[in-house]
């Protein structure tokens, strides 16, 4: 066993703090990551804090996690120690289902679906396990911690173009965007709309840009207007009803980043015929679909979560090509509390990733 540190929360009301606790050795064809930076993704806060009634405590956050590989297991041949490496959202899958079989692992349609880089249920995806298990045992801990074991096949090679601590968000928040604009074929020229510019809608419009898209983001504050003349692309209150009214059956496809429930129906609106508006943000039910809107031009709104181990690695690669990545702020792990408060409070434009180097200060060993 590896002795290891981490931040972690035993409550859904409290603080996430220090805990110590143990990862396995390293097996066959899997590494084990020192782990340099991780992201703080809206999920964090989410599943910290029991928003989706699925919560396992202790509960150690994090899945934009880049690391360096310390120690590779037997067989390992894709990566070797000093290699900067990636992890997201998952560390398995089943495998063996037809999404999983057709490079779609993050819709597996095995018995525990795709495995959790946290709170995620402690049993691998060969011992087939039982609905009985699967919440009943610890759960994954994440990378809010100084050491991380994860099998080759789930691990990602961060370009050397990109600083760790910037390719950190795009492993969710990057590829999360990425993948259903890859999906609906966003082309250069077409006209793409991104709704709600925090951390997500912001990474969003730069790779919509770098595809060759005419963007405009749909946000609430005069700031962040200027932030989008900054990143060169098209700024629309979301209540300026005139402006709404302009853009009408204009946009090719729009990318919904709003982490909460909200209305789509005003953005529907916006579409040509035959496209869609994606959801991504919000993973609750959203306010009900006017299907006037959607049936009188035959559109279509559709959701998408997060994106497969290639799409991880493609977008990676994009953002490496393209010179682009997440607006970040750097922070101590004793800042993450705070952290989330502004998170909770308000829509940040920038990612927090934590230096994780910040937890040496505090863990003994
Ligand atoms: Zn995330
Ligand atoms: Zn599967």
């Amino acid at each position: 066993m590896i002795k290891a540190h981490g931040y972690a929360t035993h409550h859904s009301f409290s603080r996430l703090k220090l805990l110590d606790f143990e990862r396995e050795e390293a097996g066959p064809r899997e590494l084990e990551i020192d782990v340099l930076f991780c992201g703080v993704c809206h999920s964090d806060v989410h599943q910290a804090k029991n928003e989706w009634s699925n919560t396992v405590y202790p509960c150690m956050p994090g899945h934009e996690v880049v690391g360096k590989v310390r120690k590779v297991g037997p067989g390992v041949t894709r990566f070797k120690v000093g290699d900067v490496v990636g992890v997201g959202c998952m560390i398995d899958s089943c495998r063996v289902c037809a999404p999983c079989k057709a490079g779609d692992e993050n819709y597996c349609e095995g018995p525990n679906s795709w495995l959790a880089t946290y709170n995620g249920p402690m049993v691998s995806a060969e011992m087939a396990p039982t609905k009985k298990n699967m919440y009943g045992r610890d759960n994954t801990y994440g990378g809010y911690s100084d050491v991380l074991v994860v099998k080759e096949d789930f691990a990602l090679r961060i370009p050397d173009a990109l600083k760790p601590e910037v390719a950190a968000p795009i492993l969710c928040a990057g590829v999360t965007t990425y993948s259903p604009m890859k999906h609906w074929k966003v082309a250069p020229g077409q006209k793409v709309g991104i709704i709600g510019f925090g951390g997500l809608g912001n990474l969003a419009a730069k790779i919509a840009k770098a595809m060759g898209a005419q963007v405009t983001v749909f946000t609430t504050t005069e700031e962040k207007l200027d932030e989008a003349k900054r990143l060169g692309v098209d700024g629309v209150k979301e209540d300026d009803k005139k402006a709404l009214a302009a853009l009408k059956l204009s946009f090719d496809f729009m990318l919904s980043t709003i982490p909460e429930k909200h209305n789509v129906n005003p953005f529907i609106a916006l579409l040509k015929r035959d496209c869609t508006l994606t959801v991504v943000g919000a993973l609750e039910p959203l306010s009900p679909v006017n299907n006037q809107e959607v049936a009188f031009h035959r559109k279509s709104v559709a959701g998408s979560l997060i994106g497969s181990l290639a799409d991880t690695q493609e977008v990676l690669d994009f953002c490496a090509k393209h010179g682009i990545g997440p607006d970040i702020e750097i922070i101590s792990i004793q800042e993450v509390n705070d952290a989330y408060k502004k998170i909770e409070d308000g829509d940040v434009r920038f990612r927090y990733v934590i230096d994780m180097a910040s937890l040496k200060t505090e863990s003994a060993t």
